[in-house]
């Protein structure tokens, strides 16, 4: 794993997102998890030369984030969406898609049981570890329960899938409006070392080109919709994006697949009702973000 300051450690270049842990003088806090079960045991072992494991972080609801929380003894954080998301996914479904990943998950996946979020939040919450300040602020965009985690003493924050590094942005269940929001408030932290959600580690002078790609998205599918095209026509004609970023590690040849998610779901969003219910979760409220941090 890459040190980026003293005490947070990260790993970018593994299958699912990037994930990390930051030590403290009374133990270790990890956040998001890995998606393959198999990097979920190299992880542990390097938690374990560290320190004790306090709490694991989850910054969103997508299972590249929270499935190896499984494999960790400790209690889970998020925002209550990523709850109310685990306790709705098929598991035996889940389950099945991540033992293809390679030939040593399956082994590893018998009796899963996912370790879902038992604190969570609306809006912010901080939690005090031995020295270090965790602050999670909700920031939809990406999905409608995306929480950036600052970590305060070492200028760090995970930002989530609201940023795509030099990777193909999923916006297959985003509110573009509301993710431009979101990097506004990013980009008015006083922390500016980010991990971000996929792709290398980057800085707030990544917004701009984050932010255009989102608009430049929308706009692209709003000009179908303008020019009388179904939903069916819009997803499979919009595929001029396909190769502007490579798609992040081992996700090669699902380019055009993600297209077609994308497209699909702005085109729903511009021509409502939004957000279906396959996304919405449960009796979960829509939230702006409480302020303008
Ligand atoms: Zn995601």
């Amino acid at each position: 794993m890459k040190q980026v300051t003293s005490n947070v450690w990260v790993e970018t270049e593994t299958r699912g997102c990037n994930f990390g842990f930051v030590t403290t003088t009374d133990g270790i806090v990890m956040i998001d998890s890995p998606h393959k079960p198999t990097t979920a045991m190299w992880l542990k072992s390097e938690i374990e030369k560290r320190g004790l494991l306090r709490y694991i972080i989850n910054t969103e609801p997508h299972g590249d984030h929270w499935t190896g929380n499984a494999f960790f003894d400790a209690p889970v954080i998020a925002h209550e969406g990523v709850r109310t998301r685990m306790l709705n996914t098929d598991m035996a479904e889940h389950v099945a898609r991540v033992g293809t990943f390679g030939p040593d998950e399956p082994a590893l996946l018998e009796g899963y049981t996912a370790n879902a979020p038992v604190i969570t939040f609306r809006d912010s919450m901080t939690i005090h570890v031995g020295g270090h300040t965790f602050e999670m602020i909700h920031m939809p965009g990406h999905t409608l329960y995306q929480a950036a985690v600052i970590v305060k003493e070492e200028g760090v924050v995970f930002t989530s899938d609201n940023i795509f590094h030099g990777v193909q942005t999923w916006l297959h269940e985003a509110n573009p409006d509301l993710w431009l929001v979101a990097l506004e408030s990013l980009r008015k932290l006083n922390e500016d070392i980010f991990v971000p959600g996929h792709g290398a580690m980057c800085g707030k002078d990544y917004l701009d080109e984050q932010g255009s790609f989102i608009s430049e998205w929308k706009d692209y599918v709003k000009d179908a919709v303008d020019r009388g095209m179904t939903r069916e026509e819009a997803v499979a004609a919009l595929t001029k994006m396909t190769d502007r970023y490579p798609m992040d590690v081992e996700q090669e040849g699902m380019a055009p697949m993600v297209m077609r998610l994308n497209a699909g779901n702005l085109y729903d969003f511009l021509t409502g009702p939004w957000p279906p219910a396959s996304i919405s979760g449960a009796a979960v409220a829509t939230r702006l973000p409480s302020d303008d941090r």
